[in-house]
Parts: C-alpha cells; sequence; structure tokens
C-alpha cells in the first residue's frame, strides 16, 4: 500500500469544501461556513482513494450513490388541513450486503445531506466488517412542531411511500436525529400490515417488546465510550476524572455522558440545540437527564453556567464528543478545541480544514465511521436475531460489541501509525479497500 502525504490529501480535500463561499448565522448569532456534507464525504473518499492508488474505474462506481429516491407526499395534520412533506432515501452501496441507514426527520435534511449519510454508511459498515451495504433516509421537517399522532400518520405514510425499497432482504433502517424506538415501531407496523405478517427484521431500534435488541438504545454511545478508553490508554491517559464536553444531548450524547460519569469521568459541558451549560466540577449528568426530561433542554439547569450552542466545543476538557450534527468543528473554531481527544459519536461533524488544524495541534480525532460504528454494529445483532427469532442475552450482546470494536479500532490505529496519517484517512482507506475487493470479486454485470 503506497501513502501520499497527510498535506497532500488535506490540499485534495479543502478544494472540494466552498466554506468561504457562503455564510449563514448560527444560533448563537455568529457567522458559520456553510458546509455541503455531501461534498465533504467526496472529498474524503477522493482523499482515501488517492493514497489507495485505486483505478478511476473503482473510484466511479464507489463514489456513485447506487440509487435515489425522492417522495413528496401529503399528511392531514390533526385540524383537518393537508400538508405535503419531502423524504429521501438513499442506497449508496450494495455490493456487501443489504443497505442499512437510520431515518432522519429534521428542517434541514436535504438531499445531498441524505447522500453523505448514505456514503458514510457504506463505510461504516465495512470497517466494522458487518456485511451491509450503505444508506440513508431524511424527512423536511421539525417533528418537535408536530403532535404525536401527526408524527405517527407522517412517519406511516413515509414508511409507505419508500416501502419500494425497504425490506429485511434490501434496504433496513433505523434510528437517527429525532427518530426512535417508537418511530421504528410504526415503520415495522406499516410493512407489515401491507404483507400480511409482521416482518421484524424490516427495521432496527425497534422496541424490545416487537423485536428490538437488548443494548440497541445505548450502543451507539457504547461504542464511543470503548474508543475514547481505547485511544486514551493507547496514550496512558486515565479515564477517571478525565474532564468530557458532548454536544448534543440526544440517543448518542446523553448515554455516552452518562456512561462516561459512571465511569468516574468529570462530565463538565453538555448542550443541545438551545444552548450549552458548564461546570468545570462535573455536571450531575442523571440530574440533568432528568431535568432535560421534564424541560425538552439541558438550558437552565441549576448549578451550571450557560452559555452559547458552540461554546460547548472549546471549553476547557480532556475529551470533545460531538454527538449533534455535521460541521460543527470548522477551521473557525477547531483551533480553540482544547480537548486532546475528539470522538466522533456525531456523522460529519468535523470539515476537512477542521481535521488538518486538529492533526497539525497533534489532537487525536477518532472518526465517525469508527467512533459511532456501535449502533448499527447492534442493529446488525437486532437484525440477526429477528431473522432467526431467537434472541441473544444483554451480557452476549456487549461482549459482542466490545470485540468488533476494538478490532475495529485496533486496525484502523494500526493503518493510521502505519501511514503516519490522521485515524479518519486510515478508516477510509481501511474500508473502501473492503469494499473495492467486493466490487472486484463480484465483477460487473452483465
Ligand atoms: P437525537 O435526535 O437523539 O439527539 C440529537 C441531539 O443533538 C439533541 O439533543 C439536539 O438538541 C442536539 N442538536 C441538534 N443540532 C444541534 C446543534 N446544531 N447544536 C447543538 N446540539 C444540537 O439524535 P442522535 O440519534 O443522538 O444522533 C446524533 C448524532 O449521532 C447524529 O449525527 C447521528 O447521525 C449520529 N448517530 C446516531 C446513531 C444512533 O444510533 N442514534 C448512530 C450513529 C450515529
Amino acid at each position: 500500500m503506497v501513502y501520499a502525504s497527510q498535506e497532500t490529501w488535506h490540499v485534495a480535500m479543502s478544494k472540494f469544501v466552498n466554506d468561504e463561499e457562503q455564510e449563514s448565522m448560527q444560533t448563537d448569532g455568529r457567522a458559520a461556513p456553510q458546509i455541503n456534507p455531501y461534498k465533504m464525504a467526496v472529498a474524503q473518499f477522493e482523499a482515501a482513494a488517492d493514497r489507495l492508488k485505486l483505478p478511476e474505474d473503482m473510484r466511479a462506481i464507489l463514489r456513485a450513490p447506487k440509487r435515489e429516491l425522492t417522495v413528496n407526499f401529503p399528511v392531514r395534520m390533526d385540524n383537518g388541513s393537508v400538508r405535503v412533506y419531502t423524504g429521501y432515501r438513499v442506497q449508496h452501496n450494495i455490493n456487501r450486503g443489504p443497505a442499512k441507514g437510520g431515518i432522519r426527520y429534521d428542517a434541514n435534511v436535504s438531499l445531498d445531506e441524505v447522500r453523505a449519510l448514505a456514503m458514510w454508511m457504506t463505510w461504516k459498515c465495512a470497517v466494522v466488517d458487518i456485511p451491509y451495504g450503505g444508506a440513508k433516509g431524511g424527512v423536511i421537517v421539525d417533528p418537535k412542531k408536530l403532535s404525536i399522532t401527526e408524527v405517527e400518520r407522517l412517519t406511516r405514510r413515509y414508511a409507505t411511500e419508500i416501502s419500494i425499497l425497504i425490506g429485511p432482504n434490501s434496504d433496513i433502517p433505523a434510528p437517527d436525529v429525532n427518530t426512535s424506538s417508537r418511530e421504528m415501531g410504526w415503520i415495522m407496523d406499516t410493512y407489515s400490515m401491507h404483507h400480511g405478517y409482521s416482518v421484524p427484521a424490516v427495521v432496527t431500534g425497534k422496541p424490545l417488546a416487537i423485536g428490538g435488541s437488548e443494548g440497541r438504545n445505548e450502543a451507539t454511545a457504547t461504542g464511543a465510550v470503548a474508543v475514547l478508553k481505547m485511544a486514551a490508554e493507547e496514550r496512558k491517559v486515565p479515564i477517571r476524572d478525565m474532564r468530557v464536553a458532548v454536544q448534543g444531548f440526544g440517543n448518542a450524547g446523553a448515554i455516552a455522558a452518562e456512561l462516561l460519569h459512571e465511569d468516574g469521568a468529570r462530565v463538565v459541558a453538555v448542550s443541545d440545540r438551545q444552548g450549552s451549560i458548564y461546570n468545570q466540577n462535573g455536571l450531575d449528568v442523571p440530574a440533568v437527564m432528568r431535568y432535560k426530561q421534564e424541560n425538552k433542554t439541558v438550558v437552565g439547569f441549576p448549578g451550571a453556567e450557560k452559555m452559547g450552542p458552540q461554546d460547548v466545543l472549546t471549553v476547557p476538557c480532556d475529551a470533545l464528543i460531538p454527538a449533534a450534527t455535521e460541521g460543527q468543528i470548522t477551521e473557525r473554531n477547531a483551533g480553540k478545541v482544547q480537548a486532546k481527544f475528539v470522538i466522533e459519536a456525531a456523522n460529519g461533524p468535523t470539515t476537512p480544514e477542521a481535521d488538518r488544524i486538529l492533526f497539525e495541534r497533534e489532537v487525536v480525532v477518532v472518526p465517525d465511521i469508527l467512533a459511532n460504528a456501535g449502533g448499527v454494529t447492534v442493529s446488525y445483532f437486532e437484525w440477526v436475531q429477528d431473522l432467526q427469532s431467537f434472541f441473544w442475552s444483554d451480557d452476549e450482546i456487549h461482549q459482542k460489541l466490545a470485540v468488533i470494536m476494538a478490532r475495529a479500532y485496533g486496525n484502523v490505529a494500526r493503518i493510521a501509525r502505519e501511514g503516519k496519517c490522521d485515524m479518519r484517512t486510515a478508516a477510509n482507506m481501511f474500508a473502501i479497500s473492503r469494499v473495492a475487493e467486493a466490487t472486484e470479486m463480484r465483477g460487473i454485470y452483465p
């Protein structure tokens, strides 16, 4: 394997990101670059492909999303009016197995965002070596502005619209931002109604009562905490008393904060869309979770200083866990990140420019496709259990997950060491080689 210099790939990547052209205002009032996640994903792909010296034909196959479905569909609101929503389902690559990827509900969903997330899913499944391709779905909606019955009708209709793609052997959705086991239950039920019998394996992240798996709810956070521990251990940094900041307080972020709190780390800052809270002595994470449940935000939690939404990224801490959305650590704030470890529980939180700055500053960035792969790994366990109608204990799930995360981390860390590159490049190289090999073995039909 021949490696290009670290500098070469960062230069290659920066030309794909037009962050100097457009500016928007973030919620804290500061100008932030507009990031196109798909351009970012393609740039990361090209950089790894360059190092792998991947032939252009293979690049062309691996670069392109295989299928892209856009659906516009009506939903009846509680007051009798009708609104038309737009949703997407993109399958990036299915050479290693059925497509797999979450469904996101957010006002900022776009086709390019879903394409990027689908491509990252392909590489993620390959990094942890589970037999899936990559997909993602999304609906342009702020579900917090809808009632539960409206969200249910929207979910069931969207599931029906994308039913020409999804299925237990073809494409298996899971939760992502603003969706949870509740929505997965509705999708499983809708799909099953169309078939006349229960098809639990059509989605993962379902409630336990209808074929969900032990350990799925905390799987993403468990994997992220596991890679933080491995990265810290390699550098002889103890987790106990480690100061941690977490951006995003949902499934990935809140549970990661809780697990680290239980392990004796000091969670000094957490945030959500409304803002950040900070206490240098450490937050009482279970109390913050209760506060968030009652108040729908962490902001206002007593005994903590209130800060802007972006401030969580730059507080004094040893480890930073971005667990919100893409494009959060940019060239504007990467120089101010004080953490020595950045563990990407979110997908795409770091721009290529920020990657360069963090690498130069010797900050260890464990990339999304490795750091948050615990989620899809336990989703895979759930699917396997559903297909064989035989369920495993919590202990079995956690043991199997730990083995897979350790193996993937070890492989990526080794490639990074040997290639003197950052872990994102290493993880992409590792994953892309696997997908390229599968593509080569299958050949081109007809
Ligand atoms: P979630 O909806 O449960 O929580 C998202 C959290 O992020 C919320 O607290 C929200 O307020 C906050 N947030 C959103 N935008 C923000 C912003 N701009 N600034 C600060 N906070 C913001 O979603 P989740 O499932 O925890 O997903 C979070 C990230 O983790 C996403 O990037 C997702 O793709 C990734 N991820 C999730 C899973 C999973 O299993 N849920 C698996 C792999 C990756």
